[in-house]
């Protein structure tokens, strides 16, 4: 029974990767440090009888023997390398009392022996217990599989001048070593010990059970099983760790173990007409696109389904290829279908699906997004198809199709009526509505070409989808009366007006606006526009979310448009870019650029000060620079610069832009508009405005859609005007916070929700964040803008180092939004 007196601790350190990086020189070994990472194990695996000391004994404690530093190694290969530690106890065996020992060491069925030489070390020096201790080296990629080191083990000493062996009574020794890659010992087993085999029979019953009580899934079950007749240590004892517990918590610990089983994420389907940035009108195409790629590097399925728009930037879809065809029902003959081609394309690392129909209409074949007089139509066939095309595809039915605006508006109905009895039986829907101003609306008769004439008399009712050109008031009393309650059925149906957002309104399953301001805004009748009293009696499935910024897009340190580029902790590029996108609009730029900022800032500053009033007052009174030398009077970063970058449409308040944009030049500011107008009208004014301010040194106009252009100003401008009467949330002004553009906004949507003034002493100042004003006169807008010229003008060393990082640190990436949006998606397949 010798052997029950030694002691043999095997003992796997992983050496962390950083020494792995470590240069390796070509010649020889290079001695470098190596951080050890010592683990602390409870669980101790024991060899010999139970009324004996243990022969052989791996285990590793805090202040074990094993935890002394042993922080110098040898590393000589370029592959992670594992440190095995021997301990051998030789007192009462056949190497008692000798004076050298070696371990005679194989892997894995006595593969690539080596003898390490031990050295004694007296463990409490009084009991001369006779521990060797030795260490070596094995590369990982030695091991087989990568995490589990098998070594067996004989020993050989000097006794008296002869050698003699140890051997274990003839069995040798064989430790089997668990190992986490990057962490190193996890576990001591000997997989052939009666212990483990008695623990990995009690884990395959426990299996068996716990299947059975659907605890875990078959899949779960069976991979498991597998895993245990393999005798995986590592999963044998993780069982015998919580074997004592209950089956939920067995259960819950054995599947992290095959965690890579756990059902994929959810399959949510974009219904969109825009998608940055192929086909972008607005704001809705970059929070599709951001809002897909979110959720896919989170493990959701997300997919796009487009128009295929003759006027798409082909150049930025991947793979474009014929997928499939499709005959989609589209009446006003119940018999008619239109022959319609699938496409697929890669898109931004996204799958996107496009919509073209082969038919007389030509309905996305226009070389424009949207403004023909058959909007409504053109894009209720692009519902449909998008839902025919998903009903008949091949794979399993997604878990939500995410409908946006009043252009995919029709798949609520459309589902919820027909095509859940047809292939999308557990498919929910979710609407998200970007903008209230626009609905959609349809002549009744359309409902045949959706297939819902069937249905007719149910969907054209007041609370449906049939459209009220009253105010919400009047609509309960009036709306008994109207159109649908004629008994006479068809031609009283095909007459009226459908709205086709609000159809998807009461169709959804759940219903999102894209901030918490907009969605409760909407619920009045100012913002409802007609809608407000349907969102009312919805409103338990409405929720506000605020848009996220696509940050890879929009990376101010990254930005291909940029001619310089810059961080919060580093804003001098932000300066370039200013005088870059001066030099490219024709605008002075004022500012000093010579290096040494430090002294010309610390000049300008003294110098300054005293004349601030009078250069704000002459420049106000001659509306121009001219009086201003070189730096003179704005320092180093010239004179304010203030941007609007925007649809021009009513929305975006046209009369507070034009209001605010004298008042800035008034005030010594320069300003760049970055327009487009889609009314001619509004075009033309712009146009004249335009000429107006050519040839000054103040301001410049273009009207035009340039998305490049875009990213210059966000960049370079000081300042961003966004004065909507009504802003769903807004992106220009969380674009602007990115590039250290400070935004100066009415406070309404999510404008309300991003922008804090920096005077609201309400709020913690590290969210304080531009300048805002409530009023919708001009009044309110001029003064916003005087108090933050004024701000930038007296304050410029705060405004530099201390404003423009600070909004540049906020954070409005999707991180927080796009979890909201999967709780909501989770809420709707709840339904
Ligand atoms: P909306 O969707 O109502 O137009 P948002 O602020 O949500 O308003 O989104 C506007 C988006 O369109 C932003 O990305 C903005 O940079 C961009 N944009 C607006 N006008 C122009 C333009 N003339 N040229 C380039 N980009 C523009």
């Amino acid at each position: 029974m010798h052997h029950h007196n030694s002691i043999i601790r095997g003992h796997i350190l992983a050496q962390t990767h950083k020494a792995v990086l470590a240069p390796i020189r070509p010649h020889g070994a290079v001695p470098c440090q190596v951080r050890t990472k010592m683990v602390s194990l409870a669980a101790t695996q024991v060899m010999g009888g139970p009324e004996t000391r243990p022969a052989v004994q791996l285990s590793v404690s805090p202040g074990d023997v094993l935890a002394n530093p042993d922080a110098v190694v040898q590393v000589g290969v370029g592959q992670p390398t594992y440190t095995v530690r021997v301990l051998y106890r030789s007192r009462g065996g056949p190497l008692e009392g000798a004076s050298c020992v070696w371990a005679h060491i194989g892997h894995s069925g006595w593969r690539d022996t080596q003898d390490v030489m031990l050295s004694n070390i007296d463990t409490d020096g009084i009991s001369h217990e006779q521990v060797w201790q030795g260490t070596y080296l094995v590369p990982a990629g030695r091991l087989a599989p990568p995490w589990h080191l098998e070594t067996q083990m004989v020993f050989k000493g000097l006794l008296g001048g002869h050698e003699r062996w140890d051997n274990n009574g003839g069995s040798n020794w064989t430790v089997a070593v668990e190992v986490t890659p990057g962490e190193g010992l996890v576990a001591a087993l000997n997989s052939s010990s009666a212990g483990t085999r008695a623990l990995t029979s009690s884990l395959l019953l426990r299996l068996e059970a716990l299947v059975a009580s659907r605890l875990l899934t078959p899949e779960q079950g069976s991979v498991l099983r597998m895993l245990a007749w393999q005798h995986d240590m590592s999963t044998v004892k993780a069982y015998q760790s919580v074997r004592h517990l209950d089956d939920k918590s067995v259960a819950g610990a054995l599947a992290g173990r095959c965690a890579w089983l756990r059902p994929p994420g959810l399959n949510v389907v974009h219904v969109a007409s825009e998608m940055a940035p192929i086909a972008k009108v607005g704001g809705l195409a970059d929070v599709v696109s951001s809002l897909a790629k979110a959720h896919q590097s989170s493990g959701l399925l997300t997919e796009v389904i487009l128009p295929k728009y003759d006027c798409i930037q082909y150049g930025e879809v991947h793979e474009l290829r014929q997928m499939s065809e499709l005959e989609v029902p589209w009446g006003p003959d119940p018999n008619r279908t239109v022959r319609t081609v699938v496409w697929s394309g890669c898109v931004d690392g996204l799958p996107v699906y496009f919509i073209e129909p082969h038919c007389p209409e030509k309905y996305f074949w226009r070389g424009k997004f949207y403004g023909e007089p058959d909007d409504a139509a053109r894009f209720c066939f692009f519902s449909r198809a998008a839902l025919e095309f998903l009903a008949r595809r091949q794979h399993e039915a997604p878990d939500v199709i995410h409908c946006h605006d009043w252009q995919a508006a029709a798949v609520g109905p459309l589902l919820r009526e027909t095509y859940r009895a047809s292939g999308l039986s557990r498919t929910r829907s979710v609407l998200t509505i970007h903008n209230m101003a626009f609905q959609g609306h349809i002549r009744g008769s359309f409902l045949q070409h959706m297939g819902l004439a069937s249905r007719a008399s149910h969907v054209v009712q007041p609370d449906i989808m049939l459209h009220h050109h009253h105010h919400q008031g009047q609509q309960h009393s009036q709306a008994a009366g109207h159109v649908s309650i004629n008994p006479n059925g068809m031609c009283s149906w095909s007459n009226a007006t459908l709205n086709l957002l609000k159809g998807a309104i009461v169709y959804a399953d759940r219903i999102t606006t894209v901030s918490p301001t907009y969605a409760r805004e909407v619920l009045g009748e100012q913002m409802g526009m007609g809608l407000n009293g349907v969102l009312q009696r919805h409103q338990y499935k409405l929720a506000g979310v605020l848009n996220g910024l696509d940050y890879e897009t929009w990376n101010p340190a990254t930005d291909p448009c940029l001619p310089a580029h810059f961080t919060a902790d580093d804003t001098a590029g932000k300066r370039a870019c200013k005088a870059a996108l001066c030099r490219e609009l024709g605008l002075p730029f004022d500012g000093d650029m010579s290096p040494g900022p430090a002294a010309a800032t610390a000049n300008g500053h003294k110098e300054n000060n005293g004349h601030n009033g009078t250069h704000y007052s002459s420049s106000s009174r001659n509306g121009g620079p001219s009086g201003l030398g070189p730096g003179g009077g704005w320092g180093p970063n010239g004179r304010p610069l203030l941007a609007i970058v925007s649809r021009l449409t009513e929305q975006k308040g046209l009369y507070l832009m034009t209001a605010g944009l004298r008042a800035a030049v008034e005030a010594g500011a320069q300003v760049v508009v970055l327009g487009s107008a889609p009314d001619p009208k509004v075009q033309r004014e712009w146009e004249d405005l335009a000429r107006e301010v050519a040839s000054g040194g103040d301001a410049r106009i273009m009207l035009r859609h340039d998305e490049a252009l875009s990213h210059r100003i966000f960049a370079g401008a000081d300042m961003l005007l966004v004065p909507s009467l009504f802003e769903p949330c807004g992106l220009t002004q969380l674009i602007a916070l990115r590039y250290g553009t400070v935004p100066v906004v009415r406070e309404t949507g999510g404008l309300a929700d991003t922008v804090r003034d920096v005077a609201h002493s309400l709020v913690p100042e590290h969210e304080r964040n531009g300048f805002t004003f409530s009023a919708t006169d001009v009044s309110a807008v001029q003064t916003a803008l005087h108090r933050a010229i004024t701000a930038y003008r007296d304050g410029r060393e705060w405004w530099s180092a201390e404003l423009v990082p600070r909004v540049m640190r906020q954070d409005w990436s999707w991180t927080q939004s796009a979890e909201r949006y999967q709780h909501i998606y989770s809420a709707a397949i709840r339904n």
